[in-house]
């Protein structure tokens, strides 16, 4: 089966679930969408109202901030992939619990293992959490860090703020604009690294939990 058929028959599989009570309160699962051959993938926390009713990741205010984000550095939705950490949106929009978001951890797990990003883009606090439990976005948003994990192997991440956290914010919307910027700068890194067939970034700091800091 080819990766896109693979990617179609978990969309089904996610839009079926019902391991935990978010998806009583919502009115249908949001899986995903993008390309199964993207090189990055973003993920932002779970759906939000317009999300719920269209089935689409980001297709709300924050989308569209995302949207143009993605235009200044030349990509389209379509480049990329776009999750959540939970498929179902909370109600109220409130945070997603601890235990819905490790029971919908094993979707994102899925996600992650067919299409092998170079890139993971954490939206937001919840996203960053879920990766790195430690870190705080204040001090690492516009940083990309490394970790190795059992469900699969090495992964560079770049810590990003949540567009609709600073989308009404005028520092922090300055901020995530320049982070954003430099994620081409990141994957180039990444790119040159592995075609050196180096130890990864040699300089990386360690700083705690196998986590490097390479920027
Ligand atoms: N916020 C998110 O975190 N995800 C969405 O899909 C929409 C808004």
């Amino acid at each position: 089966m080819n990766k896109e058929k693979k990617l179609e028959k978990l969309n089904k599989e996610m839009l079926s679930c019902e391991k935990c009570a978010l998806r009583e309160g919502c009115k249908q699962v949001v899986p995903g969408e993008g390309s199964v051959n993207a090189r990055i993938v973003f993920i932002g926390e779970g759906p939000g109202k317009k999300e719920d009713e269209s089935g689409k990741p980001f297709v709300g205010a924050a989308g569209k901030f995302l949207d143009e984000m993605l235009e200044i550095i030349k990509l389209k939705r379509e480049d990329v992939y776009i999750a959540n950490v939970v498929k179902c949106r909370p109600p109220q929009n409130r945070d997603p619990l601890p235990e819905e978001k490790d029971i919908c951890w094993l979707w994102l797990e899925k996600q992650i293992k067919l299409i092998v990003p170079d890139l993971i883009v954490t939206l937001g606090r919840h996203s960053l959490e879920k990766f790195f439990p430690k870190q705080k976005i204040s001090e690492v948003h516009g940083k990309a860090l490394r970790r190795d994990f059992p469900e699969f192997g090495k992964q560079t991440f770049y810590v990003l703020y949540h567009p609709a956290a600073a989308l009404y914010n005028g520092s922090m919307r300055d901020v995530l604009i320049e982070d954003f910027k430099r994620i081409p700068k990141v994957l180039d890194l990444i790119k040159k690294q592995s075609d050196k067939k180096e130890s990864f970034i040699k300089e990386s700091i360690v700083n705690e939990n196998n986590q490097e800091k390479l920027l």
